[in-house]
């Protein structure tokens, strides 16, 4: 099995990666940066988000696989002194695996005939930080609104749990084949009005986004931020392709949830003795 190890510069996550070498060397696990079987990555759910963009070209024949170095994540299933675990799963690794849906979006730039194709596996958030952005938002080729505010977000389902939530999304199960838009502080008054409510759509729909004013943009792809963007239009919808995790052991999604989330009810308040 050829296997890529992504994780950023912190000692722990380092030393991490080191033991992972020293464990796997000389069996059947050899370390292959250009073209990878399987992508462990050590950090936490950016690290994952990183090496999704790093190997997003492989997406059809790659898994990959995340350690957290800190708590729980969303797309890492295991913890940093759970590596030996992890090894084990991957010594026995009979290809077990699940995937999830990616976004799809075609950024038509004002200076460009063919539009640009990204793959997010969170969000593309488009906003303007100086001045109210103005857009017309489509449902398939319909006019459904114009859209007064500072911006909007659509979000994958694994997304749903990040800044999606944030904006007061729904947190949506990764098997639904779905993707959600929310709205970054609309303006709505007797004059504009927005739906004003996240709003998720079908698996064959696509939203369009047409910019009215089309300088100063920002478009932010999951963890990258591109700014001052003159953007005409972008095309949002459900990708063909899907991202893959190797799946030693199962962890049902709102356990996940619950974990990050809520915690255990009233663990905290009675740790000090006070109750
Ligand atoms: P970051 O600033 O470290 O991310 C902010 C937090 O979001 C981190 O705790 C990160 O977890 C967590 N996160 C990332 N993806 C998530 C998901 N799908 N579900 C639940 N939590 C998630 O930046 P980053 O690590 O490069 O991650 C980029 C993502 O962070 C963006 O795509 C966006 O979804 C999210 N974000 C959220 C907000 C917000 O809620 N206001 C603001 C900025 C960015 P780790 O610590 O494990 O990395
Ligand atoms: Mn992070």
């Amino acid at each position: 099995m050829r296997v890529a190890l992504v994780s950023y510069d912190k000692p722990k996550t380092v030393a991490l990666a080191e033991d992972f070498i020293r464990k796997t060397a000389g069996t059947a696990i050899v370390i292959d940066e250009e073209n990878p079987q399987l992508v462990v990555t050590i950090g936490g759910d950016g690290t994952l988000i990183s090496a999704f963009h790093k190997y997003s070209h492989l997406l059809n024949t790659v898994r990959f696989i995340g350690i957290h170095t800190g708590h729980l994540g969303f797309y890492t299933d295991w913890r940093d002194y759970e590596l030996d675990d992890m090894l084990e799963g991957l010594k026995h690794d009979k290809g077990e695996s699940v995937s999830y849906p990616l976004l799809d979006v075609r950024v038509k730039y004002r200076d460009e005939t063919e539009p640009k194709r990204f793959l997010a596996l969170n969000e593309v958030v488009l906003k303007k930080i100086d001045g109210t952005m103005v857009c017309d938002v489509f449902v398939k080729d319909e006019l459904f609104e114009t859209f007064r505010g500072d911006g909007i977000c659509v979000a994958t389902p694994t997304g749903s749990t990040g800044l999606s939530k944030s904006l007061g999304g729904a947190v949506i199960h990764p098997r639904t084949e779905a993707i959600q838009l929310t709205e970054l502080a609309s303006v709505n008054n007797r004059i504009y009005r927005t739906l004003s409510s996240p709003m998720v759509i079908a698996k064959d729909e696509w939203i369009v986004v047409e910019a009215a004013d089309q300088k100063g943009l920002i478009l932010a792809i999951d963890n990258l931020t591109f700014e001052n963007q003159q953007i005409e239009k972008i095309v949002y919808r459900i990708a063909k392709e899907r991202v893959h995790f190797a799946r030693y052991r199962h962890m049902h999604f709102w356990n996940r949830v619950e974990n990050a989330f809520i915690g255990k009810v009233g663990e905290q308040d009675y740790q000090d003795g006070s109750h």
